[in-house]
Order: structure tokens, then C-alpha cells, then sequence
């Protein structure tokens, strides 16, 4: 199942190029239990959702995809973490210019550890990238994005693709130079989902799925998740040591080669196979 947010705050099913208006399930979802921290409580609950979507589907008015403007399927992540230098060829064009990306880390994955992303940056496949730092080189990362769907900590390699609730297209957007990761992927709007969370029951594999990234039509990023040096299971597994993972955590699973910079009027036309693809305008002022 395709689940997204669209126009003001609606919950949608996507079938084909149509999303289905299931708004009225969000009634079988339990009150949250504030101050308690749940994780996104679509995501928390969506094996009971799923019933529920499942008998509003067949009288649920649509809309052309097209037409609808796509948020964040997920509404609010706990966190969103990131995994540095996964993909050997875009290490080793990390590390052939330094003076472009950063001289301040050095390693493989296991070295560098892990990262994380402000929610603030969060926006979905119909939101634009919007560029506030023009003077400074602004690098498009295409990943597949993991979306956790318990809570769920120290899991070991065989129960973590259990504990994925689906997958969706990411954009690590990223301002390069020598500060903390923490700020240079956390500007508002650096941190794409989308265009829908696919339920993992559709995933048949997540480690063999193609990836591509154009701008402006040009291929710049291209794939297979089979290419990762840290696989998905044992990135949920290690993530698991540091961070209790709560539903609706997002874990970006790391760039192939191919980054490069974007500017404001850029379209980046971002695809994942089994997923789907999305079409992000970069909006901004022009160095
Ligand atoms: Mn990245």
C-alpha cells in the first residue's frame, strides 16, 4: 500500500496515478498520550490503520496525483538519521576532493558513526528545496529512506527488516564545507520524503532497487541498493545500539556517487524502483 499526506492535512492511499481521500481512518487512531513520546502515530498504528483504510477504499473519492500537493508521509518523525560514506564510488569521490565536501571526517561508516537530521527540514515530494545560503555549494544525495515501525532497541540484524514499516524516496540535501553535519543537512527544507511511504510488504528486496537522480533532465545519480557497504538490517541493528528507534523514525541510508550541486530554478527528478519517483523544484536567491 502507497500511504501519503496530501493537500491540507489529508491522509491518501495512492492506486495507480490516483490518490484516494482516507482521511475518515484517522478516527481508529488512539488519542496520543502526551508527554509520553510514541513515534508518528500513523505509523505507530498502522497495522490497524491498514483494516481500516482497507474498508473506506472502495467509496473514497480520488484525485489525479498530479493534481494534489504532496507532504511528508510521515507526519512527525522522532528523528531522522543519517548514514555517512555508503556507497564505495561516492567515498572515493569524497575523498579525490576534500576542498569541496570536507576534510573534516575521515574513515569508513564504522568510523564516522551516524548522524542526525533536524525534523525542522522535513518536507515532502511537493515542497521545494529552498536555498538560503546561495554563496555556498548546495549537493543534491538521493537515498532510500527506511521507515521505522516500532519501538524497537538493541535488534539484531535478523528481526530489523521486521522492523521497518516501508520505504520511500529521500533527499539529503547538503551544504558543503567544514561545519557539523548537523547544520549543513538541517536547513529548513533539507530534508525530502516522498513521494509516499510504501509499505514493506511491497519491498520484495530492498537491497536490489535501482536509484536514479536527474537536474534539469541530466542523469547525475545512478544505483542499486545492492551497492551499499552497510546493508539496511545492520544499519537498523547498529542505529539500535545508540538510539531507541520509535515508529515514523526515518533512517537515510546513504548516497551513491554522482552528488553534485543545485541552484534555485533546478527541477531534481528523483526515482527509486518499486517506490516511485517525484519531481523537486530548488526555489532560493541565486549566488
Ligand atoms: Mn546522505
Amino acid at each position: 500500500m502507497k500511504i501519503c499526506w496530501f493537500n491540507n492535512n489529508q491522509l491518501g492511499v495512492v492506486v495507480n496515478d490516483r490518490v484516494y481521500d482516507v482521511t475518515a481512518a484517522l478516527k481508529a487512531l488512539p488519542a496520543p498520550s502526551y508527554p509520553e513520546f510514541t513515534g508518528d502515530l500513523v505509523v505507530a498504528n498502522l497495522p490497524a490503520l491498514r483494516a481500516e483504510i482497507e474498508r473506506l477504499l472502495p467509496t473514497a473519492s480520488s484525485e489525479a496525483v498530479a493534481d494534489v500537493r504532496l507532504l511528508s508521509p510521515v507526519a512527525q518523525p522522532g528523528k531522522i538519521i543519517g548514514v555517512p560514506v555508503n556507497y564505495q564510488a561516492h567515498v572515493e569521490e569524497a575523498q579525490r576532493d576534500v576542498a569541496i565536501f570536507t576534510n573534516r571526517y575521515t574513515g569508513g561508516v564504522k568510523e564516522q558513526g551516524l548522524f542526525l537530521k533536524a525534523n525542522s527540514s522535513l518536507i515532502g515530494a511537493s515542497d521545494a528545496v529552498n536555498i538560503t545560503m546561495p554563496e555556498r555549494l548546495t549537493h543534491h544525495e538521493i537515498e532510500l529512506a527506511a521507515i521505522i515501525g516500532k519501538k524497537v532497541s538493541n535488534v539484531t540484524q535478523a528481526e530489523a527488516l521486521s522492523c521497518i514499516a516501508g520505504y520511500s524516496i529521500a533527499l539529503d540535501m547538503t551544504v558543503r564545507g567544514p561545519e557539523d553535519r548537523s547544520l549543513r543537512k538541517s536547513l529548513d527544507t533539507y530534508s525530502v520524503l516522498g513521494p509516499w511511504l510504501v509499505t514493506a510488504d511491497e519491498i520484495a528486496d530492498p537491497q536490489n532497487l535501482n536509484l536514479h537522480l536527474r537536474v534539469n533532465g541530466e542523469t547525475r545519480q545512478i544505483t542499486n541498493s545492492s551497492q551499499m557497504i552497510m546493508f539496511i538490517a545492520e544499519q537498523i541493528e547498529w542505529a539500535s545500539t545508540f538510539y531507541t528507534l520509535y515508529p515514523g523514525d526515518v533512517i537515510m541510508t546513504g548516497t551513491c556517487e554522482g552528488v553534485g550541486p543545485v541552484v534555485a530554478g533546478d527541477t531534481m527528478h528523483a526515482s527509486i524502483e518499486s517506490i516511485g519517483e517525484m519531481h523537486v523544484k530548488v526555489t532560493g536567491s541565486k549566488g
